[in-house]
């Protein structure tokens, strides 16, 4: 069987290792459009503390985050330890315990329901918060859960891309145009070279509704602008730091190896494929960062990185084979927690593709049901 994947994000680079895995012959296509969302990706691995509590996503988000380990563990027998996955723990944080009381009985009710991964939660007085992270506000009071994690988007996609090749796949530099015949999607097209095959997944990340629509195929599926500052530190061992989430805003900043502190994220949902950092973009998160990590105040700003995230109209990802078209499935839409769930929606993408049957149940998230 041979199967293309078009797009080499988070999502489309784990739906090819996979496949490679079940031993079949893939293309992966990409053409590295700058805002590629899993290079801008903060990195937050913690379900429970999103936005989006919606039964569906937060089952889907529980099985992708009990499979990252095991992943990152097959990642490294495979020679790819580099990933940048680790259990770090996280921090939210509030002017007082009461703000950050529903905060408390949300991660409570997950632990009543069994969920062991949201780990130890304790709760932190004001000032304790900053002896976790020393660059706080000091009238910060917190909440602390040891099962939040962070990831390296770029690092693991590469590890995965790596890993991939190894086990036989073939990575096409190029934009790709599906081509159709009649109801059954049976290759791609790269610039005037046509790639023929069983199975094409679109994993194209905010592009993939273009793609699509080429095809007369409906898909819905926006581009949002992330904007996120990426700061430099004089100490070293930041890569240890929790990762934080105000209560009264929508900012959060996490670290990384190398004195590296992430600091996002603009949302910016009429962008479309506008992927220019702005002034009032990177203004918005310094100005909100800042007010909760005044410590960071004169550090050094190394990178500023755009990235668009592939939005579904319900906030839910578009995954699986459109009832409309035969040899094509949909791996898309995964919007704000798409370093959460993509490594995990790559394993489903290639199992729903070869046929086999998925480790989750996935139906809920036909590309199709929103039109
Ligand atoms: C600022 C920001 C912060 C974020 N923080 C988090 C976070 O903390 N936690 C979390 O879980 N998620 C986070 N996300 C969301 C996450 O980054 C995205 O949901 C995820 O990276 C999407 O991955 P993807 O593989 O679907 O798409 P992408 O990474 O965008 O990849 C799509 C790829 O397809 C290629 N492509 C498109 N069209 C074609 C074509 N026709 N032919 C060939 N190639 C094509 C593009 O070049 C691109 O490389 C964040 C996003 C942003 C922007």
């Amino acid at each position: 069987m041979r199967v293309v994947v078009v797009g080499a994000g988070i999502a489309g680079a784990s739906a090819a290792f996979h496949l490679a895995e079940f031993g079949v012959e893939v293309y992966l296509v990409d053409d590295q459009a700058p805002g590629r969302a899993t290079l801008a990706g903060a990195g937050i691995v913690c379900p429970w503390l999103s936005q989006n509590q919606d039964s569906r996503y937060q089952t889907l988000a529980l099985a992708a985050v009990r499979y990252y380990p095991e992943l990152a563990k097959k990642l490294a027998a495979a020679g790819e330890s580099e990933v940048d996955y680790e259990l770090i723990g996280g921090l939210v944080v509030g002017p007082s315990a009461k703000e950050l009381d529903p905060v408390v009985h949300r991660l409570q009710k997950y632990l009543a329901m069994g969920i062991r991964e949201v780990g130890e939660v304790r709760s932190l007085g004001l000032g304790q918060p900053r002896e976790l992270f020393p660059y706080l506000d000091p009238g910060l009071a917190g909440v602390h859960l040891s099962g939040a994690a962070r990831v390296s988007g770029e690092r693991f996609r590469v590890g995965l891309l790596n890993a991939a090749r190894r086990a036989g796949a073939r990575q096409l530099a190029g934009t790709a145009a599906l081509v159709r015949s009649g109801a059954s999607v049976n290759g791609v097209r790269i610039a005037e070279k046509c790639v023929g095959a069983d199975a094409v997944i679109v994993a194209a990340g905010a592009w993939s509704g273009e793609l699509l629509r080429a095809i007369d195929l409906p898909l819905v599926v926006e581009p949002q602008r992330g904007q996120i500052v990426h700061l430099k530190v004089a100490e070293a061992n930041t890569e240890a730091l929790p990762v934080i989430v105000p209560v009264l805003n929508d900012y959060y900043m996490l670290g990384f190896r190398n004195s590296r502190i992430i600091m996002g994220a603009t949302r910016e949902p009429d962008s479309g494929f506008d992927f220019r950092p702005t002034a009032s973009g990177v203004a918005e998160v310094l100005n909100e960062g800042l007010k909760i990590a005044p410590g960071l105040k004169s550090a050094t700003i190394e990178e500023i990185r755009v990235g668009l995230r592939p939005m579904s109209s319900d906030g839910l990802p578009l995954l699986g084979m459109p009832i409309s078209a035969t040899g094509l499935v949909v791996a898309t839409g995964l919007g704000r927690y798409g370093l959460t769930l993509g490594p995990y929606v790559g394993l489903l993408a290639a199992q729903l593709t070869v046929g086999k049957t998925p480790s989750s149940d996935c139906s809920c998230f036909r590309p199709d049901r929103q039109i």
